[in-house]
């Protein structure tokens, strides 16, 4: 698919506003028990974002896959906001007492299905690879048939679905599941880049990734670190959507922590009418991501 740098089309701003890895403990405004969750995005839906990423933490600040907090988040924040809800199907590491990484199970995982109020869309991992960032490593276990079965259970539901993609590879196992007619065109593409084990964050690998997937599809790209800024910036004047938010980058500049989410989303939301793109209202997002 060819970027198209000439479209003056919507902007889906999306916030990940939390995370699964780090905590209060690298930011102490990274908002992380429901109540600040429900808060955080009805600030990020006020500066402009459309889509809300989410993850859940325990009382103890950690990533959880317990259900009864998955519920309690989704229903404060949709109480507060009409934003978008968006689940990562991959839960999240944490570290334990004992220093070491804890995944959720791909049967945690597929718990996530059971969510009620359900949200509008979730995400799926489009391939298998070692995830690893300076607070530790761990396998990102997203095998075929765990998405295959994932997926059917999003569409018994009616939900929505987004693929992150985080290397190249990783776009021929998405075609995979089109060709068995088990995820639907258009394809919504997360680009997730900067995460040690999966493709690095620089220009020419956005545009390798572009010329994997199909025409008609959306795409965003996510990076992770100190390059987010730069290559989400790229990818919005490529034509593309953006992530932004505490669980990419929980910094606002060198050595700046981040004061809120919505600071970060605003600084988007500037930066887009200044290129002449404007932020997609919800409206606008759920038709572009073909969400009921
Ligand atoms: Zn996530």
């Amino acid at each position: 698919m060819n970027p198209d740098i000439l479209s003056d089309n919507k902007v889906i701003i999306t916030a990940a506003i939390t995370g699964g890895l780090h905590g209060k403990a690298m930011n102490p405004n990274l908002p992380e028990q429901p109540e600040e969750q429900a808060q955080a995005a009805l600030d990020c839906y006020n500066a402009g974002a459309a889509v809300l990423h989410l993850h859940v933490r325990g009382p103890d600040g950690l990533n959880t896959p317990d259900i009864n907090i998955y519920n309690k988040a989704l229903k404060l924040i949709g109480e507060k906001s009409p934003i978008i809800r968006q689940i990562g199907n991959g839960i999240g590491a944490y570290i334990d007492e004992n220093g070491e990484i804890k995944v959720a199970t791909l049967e945690q995982r597929l718990g996530l299905l059971t969510i009620s109020p359900q949200a509008e869309m979730h995400t799926i991992n489009a391939g298998t690879f070692e995830f690893r960032t300076k607070l530790g490593s761990s396998t990102f276990n997203n095998p075929l048939w765990f998405n295959e079965k994932y997926l059917a259970g999003l569409d018994e539901q009616g939900l929505g679905v987004e693929v992150e993609v985080y290397d190249i590879s990783h776009i021929a196992n998405v075609m995979e599941l089109v060709d068995k007619g088990i995820l639907k065109t258009p394809v919504h593409f997360s680009f997730v880049m900067g995460i040690m084990g999966g493709i690095p964050p620089e220009p020419r690998h956005i545009m390798a990734l572009l010329n994997e997937i199909p025409d008609g599809s959306t795409w965003q790209v996510i990076t992770i670190g100190r390059y987010q800024l730069r290559m989400t910036v790229m990818a919005m004047t490529l034509g593309g959507n953006i992530r932004t938010g505490m669980e990419d980058n929980i910094y606002y500049s060198r050595g700046v922590l981040a004061e809120s989410n919505a600071q970060l989303v605003e600084r988007m939301v500037r930066i887009a009418r200044e290129i002449g793109r404007e932020p997609a209202t919800v409206e606008e997002a759920k038709v572009m991501l073909g969400l009921k």
